[in-house]
């Protein structure tokens, strides 16, 4: 991304912030491999953003990485900027180095893990900066893939995705995923609950025992992605795009030449907004409407229905939370078999 376009991001949020209250900023660096631009180029942008919005919006930064090499400068600038770092890695060495090569064939795990190991040593916050990403797909292999994130790289955070799909998508098994998740939760609640964050498992423990998603909750909670191209286009963000007819139904704008209102102003983007803060009706009665909430919204979407549906991924997340409630039920009634007799 250019000097020019850079610049012009920081207006065009700034302008943003000044006319609507938005509590938060947070600039993701993603698409292709970010930490080939230049260190000091994105360190000028950073501290633009954080003056041109100083005061109106709490302001932070988050990288998407390979992993495969970060250079010196680009570790300083993380640790400075105290940015986030999100790592996507296939699971297990097997798998990731199945999928993950480079042009020479070679795998890239024991990279990512040395790059991982430098990460801790440079960076005093690694426990709040630094995250794996696994795409819960056909490839996830459960209990391998979970301890190498976090036995073998060591991950403090890890954040499970499903596939990138929509509700009209039908062809995605999920019943293999589904029991792998439940063992990995299982593992994760015995042995990692207090080191290792994974917010697909907490936040459904938290909404289940004390801060269930009331309406007010989400709309206080609610979150929009808005994508900047290197040319300056601006776009729904990258987990919209399996919708794709839908997706390129909205308007061709440029940071150039558009305020971020006109983009906000888009059909598209107000179906967002409603979307993200209302339980789908086909939810309305599930019993854990409000720990999951009918899922991410983009796989919520089919073209007869539009949002209004439960999540592609249902039946696992109906799994998930029905497991996460009986061992939630049988922590508490342990807890009462405790007290009675004390
Ligand atoms: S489990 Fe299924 S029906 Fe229940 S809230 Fe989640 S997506 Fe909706």
């Amino acid at each position: 991304m250019s000097a020019e376009v850079l610049q012009r991001v920081v207006e065009y949020v700034a302008q943003a912030v000044r006319r609507i209250e938005i509590r938060r900023v947070v600039f993701v660096l993603h698409g292709g491999e970010p930490t080939l631009a230049k260190a000091s180029a994105v360190r000028a942008f950073c501290r633009a953003a954080r003056s041109g919005l100083a005061g109106r919006a709490d302001v932070s930064f988050a990288v998407q990485t390979n992993a495969v090499r970060i250079r010196h400068e680009w570790i300083e600038l993380i640790r400075d900027e105290s940015m986030s770092i999100g790592i996507s890695v296939d699971g297990d060495r097997r798998s990731n180095d199945l999928h993950r090569v480079d042009h020479q064939g070679r795998g890239s795990y024991d990279r990512i893990k040395a790059s991982i190991a430098t990460l801790k040593e440079e960076l005093p916050n690694w426990r709040e900066q630094l995250g794996g990403i696994v795409v819960l797909d056909e490839h996830f292999a459960g209990l391998p893939a979970y301890s190498a994130m976090v036995d073998d790289l060591g991950f403090p955070r890890v954040k499970f995705l499903f596939p990138d799909a929509c509700h009209d998508d039908q062809s995605i098994d999920t019943t293999q995923l589904t029991l792998r998740l439940i063992e990995v939760f299982d593992h994760w609640l015995v042995h990692d609950q207090r080191s290792v964050r994974i917010n697909l498992f907490t936040n459904a423990i938290r909404r289940m025992l004390c801060a269930p998603l009331r309406p007010e909750r989400v709309q206080s909670e609610f979150t929009l992605g808005v994508a900047i191209l290197s040319d300056g286009t601006v776009q729904i963000a990258d987990e919209f795009m399996s919708l794709q007819q839908w997706f390129s139904r909205q308007k061709s704008l440029s940071i150039f030449d558009s305020t971020f209102f006109d983009w906000l102003s888009q059909p598209q983007v107000s179906e967002i907004c409603r979307a993200s803060m209302v339980i789908p009706n086909p939810c309305r009665d599930c019993k854990f409407a409000l720990s999951c909430a009918g899922g991410e919204v983009p796989s919520r979407y089919s073209d007869g229905r539009g949002f209004d549906n439960a999540s592609l991924y249902c039946s696992s997340l109906y799994a998930l939370h029905a497991h996460i409630a009986q061992r939630v039920l049988e922590g508490q009634e342990m807890l009462g078999r405790i007290e009675s007799r004390s």
